[in-house]
């Protein structure tokens, strides 16, 4: 739809802004003149409690003196309700009793006849409504009792009750002038079996008006009394109003309280959501009795980046959560993610807050899981990796899921997120503790003293300096040349703090590759992003070249056996080293100021005596420099002959 500026300007004239914002926030009496069109509230756009927050009625416009925001009466709908901007336009147009420009020919036809079967289902929410206060509604009535609707929220979501009877909407949709076909094509009646007229499709049920996000009234859900009916729920049917699987149920009142509410829920029931509203939880959505589909997720992301799912707790519920993790990860993005919120066993939101209460709720609800925990849990849960096949099974799965984020950035948060949990999970099953951190350490004692442990240490440094950076270079070089052991390690190979930057920077670039991408390209892709020239950093040590996994003919078990030996020696001298500075992190720690001074003088001696070693080391490098041009040869002849030949 093209609208005119000449239209736009129409509206904003015929609209007060003042009267538009007026719905949000509280005014500030004293600061504002409402005769002048001058007012003042706290902003609804950022938190704070003085009223920096604008408005010019004659302009037309807002402005936050805050958080710096600015609109007119569209934008301000917009904003605040979640909404497009012809979305916008309409709900003004229509309260400023503006037509919107006439659609071609076609498309208005179909307009016309949604705004007639629109009027046809607001007729019959009326009916229903009427009927919920009937002689015939006392069952509906103490049903929704019992399950502890009160009349506000009976009222507020206009809840009503179909009689039972097969004539009782029809003859009321008749006595309003209401064709058949009118009656049909609003799902609201059926023909009969006996092909006498037309019958009604909801007898003796609860009925729930199912809004769209405008809130016209699209479809009903009804819930039947008796309990022999052979559907307990019963929707519409299809109709050119109704898209089951783009519809979300509660969605405009939802999108109107986001934003009061932190967050947007969403829950699987009409119940569910009766009762998080009438408990203030009142942004809160549900789908209409099947799966949440694609296009109801990207109606969730219209109202928030992150909606939270509340999965009942059980089986059927988990389930239902993995199911929608497969939908919800092509389409992933910064600010399109899911957060999970487990109910307790066998319990649904309403469940919940009618035994336990809004704070167990709202605690249910801050404790929600990220989609990647829970994705996690089903790739792990209940499972053993006990042994290198089942280890790359699981990294197989882990690899399968990441490809399917289409973002690029987040696929690769992704892929560091799982290394983490990876490395938690194997580090924990391994046996392996941290350190309890109040363990008493023999160096507090004074008689020994923390210079002569730092001392100690600076001069652990000085001699191991070279032989550490030896180590990690193996290590380094012989992965990379051997990419097909990175799955048999790379547990291991997370565990590792390598001391060198550049290492560090080399091994989680081969991690982050190993995550990535598709197994069979490793190699190619090594040398695309770390480069042959950082590559060749560090092969530029010279004993590399006689370490027996180099050697060109070197066997399988060669290259696993260095593997092993390197990361066991790398270990063990990580192990040393967190003592080291464990120990002193206690003794930082601690109290008497002289032991403070002395420790903050052993650390900078400790500081000036690495200096000293780095220019030393980097001088010996220089030394290597000469033999680089052999060892290029080496790289470009050894390492990636492999990939050549295969
Ligand atoms: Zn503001």
């Amino acid at each position: 739809m093209n609208l005119s500026t000449a239209f736009l300007d129409e509206l904003r004239s015929r609209t007060s802004i003042m009267q538009v914002v007026g719905r949000k926030v509280t005014w500030d009496r004293k600061k504002s003149n409402q005769g002048k069109g001058d007012m003042w509230a706290p902003c609804p756009f950022h938190q704070e409690k003085t009223a920096s927050f604008h408005v010019d009625d004659q302009k037309g416009f807002y402005y936050c003196f805050g958080c710096h925001a600015k609109g007119d009466s569209i934008s301000f709908i917009k904003e605040t309700e979640n909404l497009s901007f012809i979305e916008a336009v309409e709900i003004l147009a229509s309260e400023a009793g503006l037509q919107l420009p006439k659609a071609d020919r076609g498309s208005q036809q179909k307009n016309d006849k949604r705004a007639e079967l629109v009027k046809v289902m607001e007729l019959a929410v009326n009916i229903f409504k009427d009927q919920l206060t009937s002689i015939n509604a006392t069952n509906a009535r103490a049903y929704l009792k019992s399950r502890g609707i009160t009349q506000e929220s009976i009222d507020r979501f206009e809840i009503g009750y179909s009689l039972d009877g097969y004539k009782s909407l029809f003859s009321h949709l008749k006595k309003n002038n209401i064709s058949e076909e009118l009656m049909v094509e609003a799902g609201l009646c059926l023909k009969s079996a006996d092909g006498r007229g037309l019958n009604d499709r909801f007898r003796d049920r609860i009925m729930y008006p199912i809004r769209d996000r405008r809130g016209y009234c699209i479809a009903f859900g009804g819930r039947a009394m008796n309990q022999k009916a052979k559907a307990k729920y019963l929707n519409s049917p299809e109709t050119l109003l109704f898209d089951k699987g783009n519809t979300l149920y509660n969605h405009k009142l939802a999108r109107q309280s986001f934003g009061n509410d932190a967050v947007l829920l969403v829950v699987e029931g009409y119940m569910d959501v009766i009762a998080m509203d009438s408990h203030g939880f009142k942004a809160t959505v549900s789908t209409l009795g099947t799966a949440i589909t694609e296009k109801q997720l990207s109606l969730f992301w219209q109202i928030s980046a992150e909606p939270i799912v509340a999965l009942d707790g059980d089986a059927a519920g988990t389930r239902a959560a993995y199911r929608l993790i497969d939908l919800a990860l092509p389409f992933l993005e910064a600010q399109k993610s899911i957060r999970f919120c487990l109910m307790p066993e066998n319990q649904d939101p309403d469940d919940v807050l009618r035994l336990s209460g809004i704070s167990k709720m709202t605690e249910l609800i801050e404790g929600s899981t990220p989609l990647i925990n829970l994705i996690w849990k089903r790739e792990t849960e209940g499972k053993i990796f006990d042994s290198p096949e089942r280890r790359a099974l699981l990294d197989k799965s882990l690899r399968a899921i990441i490809n399917q984020i289409k973002d690029r950035e987040l696929r690769k948060h992704y892929g560091s997120e799982f290394a983490s949990l990876r490395s938690n999970l194997f580090y924990q099953s391994k046996g392996h503790q941290i350190r309890n951190s109040n363990k008493k350490y023999p160096y507090k004692d004074d008689s020994k003293g923390p210079v002569s442990l730092n001392t100690k240490k600076s001069m652990i440094v000085t001699s191991e300096d070279m032989e550490v950076r030896l180590r990690e270079a193996l290590l380094l070089v012989v992965i990379i040349s051997n990419p097909r052991f990175i799955s048999e390690f790379v547990k291991e190979l997370e565990l590792i703090d390598f001391r060198l930057e550049e290492h560090k920077k080399i091994l989680s670039t081969v991690l982050g590759v190993y995550y990535q991408e598709n197994n069979q390209d490793i190699e190619e892709i090594l040398k695309e992003k770390i480069g042959t020239h950082n590559v060749s950093k560090i092969f530029d040590l010279k004993h590399l070249r006689i370490a027996p996994a180099m050697l060109p003919k070197a066997s399988d078990d060669t290259i696993r056996q260095t593997i092993i030996g390197e990361i066991t020696k790398i270990h063990a001298r990580q192990g040393i080293e967190r003592e080291i500075k464990e120990a002193v992190e206690d003794l930082k720690g601690a109290t008497d100021e002289s032991l403070t001074w002395r420790v903050s003088r052993a650390a900078e001696a400790n500081d000036s005596a690495n200096k000293l070693q780095k220019g030393v080391s980097e001088s010996e490098l220089d030394n290597h420099k000469s033999l680089s041009d052999g060892l290029q040869a080496l790289i470009d002849n050894e390492v990636w002959k492999k990939k050549k030949t295969k």
